[in-house]
């Protein structure tokens, strides 16, 4: 028989770092597309955004007030008296230019009229028989927001591979930047596999359980930053099965859950190769998660999480996660790393180990707690964590060692 692809020296197993490899040397971003500003909160930009227009884009005013022509620093501003000759609200403009000895009611964001010297606060005049009089000293430009002061025309307002954020949305709108070129999110479809599975609005049957991770990888699909589609459960029937695997084959990514171990009744790696899918590597040497499958057709990534809750979370956050970043453009796939000491002792089994660990912020740094179940269908311990130590096979971590932790969901404070 042909070596599968991905073998490695250790057995047929791959250790966790390979096979992150493989996965992200398969994973290339999404081709560019241009979409509504308010759809690309969070994408990457596939392009420069150069600034098209200044910003302000006209000079107004920054206070409610009077624009004023003809103050001088020389004389005693308090004498000198402006004759009111009109107002402008924000929204409107004032015909010809501010005559010297002239004063215009004004408001915030309403623009000056030509030849406005400043603009004196509202709070500081005092007005009486159709002219105003300055309170204060009021210097030239005072209360004027300069035509591009802020941004230039022509300024690069945001580069290539920046992550859109609120305020780049903020930026974005102001400057009338409508639509922007940016990496698409995956659409990420997920199957559940299993004949003992039941919806978790249905009443427990014997021998059944609740599908748990149709909702968990929806839930880590949203968090990720992709769109998730979920295909019905159908058991552990091979026909419905592949047609189900041939919907999610149309999508960026499928995920499938249980059915890719080595039991009588685990057909999916059977039937994903004949649909065509190419198997990148089977097994990593990692635990919990052992059995995870890899696989690509055309463009399509395809991952065989084993079923066990805690495996599904775990090969998720470590490996899927990364191809869903990669293919939405991002170049960071590390998570929140936080160093602490260990609260208890860890000894580790032959396996690399993700596990599970409460992160505590104490006066001296963080405290690290190895939670008590480690079983990969502990749904309860997983819900206890708030991150994942990596330790190696075999290791044994003694009390107060530094340890470094990936912190789940910002840590769960
Ligand atoms: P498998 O990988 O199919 O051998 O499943 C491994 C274990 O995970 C079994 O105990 C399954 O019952 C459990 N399991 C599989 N799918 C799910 C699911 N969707 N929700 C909860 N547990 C599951
Ligand atoms: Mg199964």
């Amino acid at each position: 028989m042909a070596p599968v692809s991905g073998v490695c020296a250790k057995g047929n197993m791959l250790t966790h770092k390979e096979a992150l490899q493989k996965i992200l040397s398969q994973a290339q971003p999404l081709a560019p597309k241009r979409v509504l500003l308010r759809e690309s909160l969070g994408l990457v930009l596939s392009e420069d955004i150069v600034a098209p227009e200044p910003f302000p884009s006209f000079n107004n005013s920054a206070v409610d007030g009077y624009a004023v022509s003809g103050i001088s620093q020389k004389v005693n501003q308090k004498q000198i008296k402006f004759k009111v000759t009109g107002e402008i609200r924000a929204g409107e403009c004032f015909k010809g230019s501010l005559k010297s000895g002239h004063a215009v009611r004004i408001f915030t964001g309403a623009p000056v009229p030509n030849r406005t010297q400043a603009v004196a606060m509202q709070e500081y005049v005092e007005r009486a028989n159709g002219h105003v009089s300055l309170l204060k000293e009021l210097a030239p430009h005072e209360n004027i927001r300069f035509c591009g002061e802020d941004v230039r025309i022509g300024k690069t307002l945001l580069k290539k591979n920046s992550a859109i954020t609120p305020s780049h949305l903020a930026l974005l709108a102001a400057l009338g930047c409508h639509k922007i070129l940016v990496t698409p999110v995956p659409k990420v479809s997920i199957l559940a596999t299993g004949s003992e599975l039941i919806k978790i609005g249905e009443p427990l049957r014997p021998g059944k359980i609740r599908d748990s991770n149709t909702i968990l990888l929806e839930a880590l699909v949203k968090q990720a930053g992709g769109i998730p589609l979920c295909l019905p459960n159908v058991g552990d029937s091979p026909a419905k099965i592949r047609f189900l695997i041939r919907e999610g084959l149309k999508q960026d990514v499928l995920l499938i859950s249980g059915g890719v171990s080595v039991g009588k009744y685990d057909f999916v790696k059977e039937i994903l190769r004949e649909e065509g899918v190419k198997e990148i590597f089977w097994k990593v040497d990692i635990k919990p998660g052992k059995p995870l499958f890899f696989g690509k057709k055309n463009r399509t990534l395809v991952f065989g999480l084993p079923g066990n809750p805690v495996s599904v979370f775990v090969t998720f956050e470590e490996f899927a996660k990364p191809a869903l970043l990669k293919l939405m453009g991002k170049k960071n796939f590390d998570g929140q790393m936080v160093q602490g000491s260990l609260a208890k002792p860890f000894m580790n089994g032959p396996r690399f180990h993700f596990v599970r660990v409460q992160c505590v912020q104490k006066r001296g740094g963080f405290a690290i707690t190895p939670l008590k179940g480690q079983g990969s269908h502990m749904v309860g311990s997983l819900a206890s964590a708030n991150a994942l130590l990596r330790v190696k096979a075999n290791a044994s971590l003694k009390k107060n060692t530094m340890v470094s932790v990936k912190l789940l969901d910002g840590g769960k404070w």
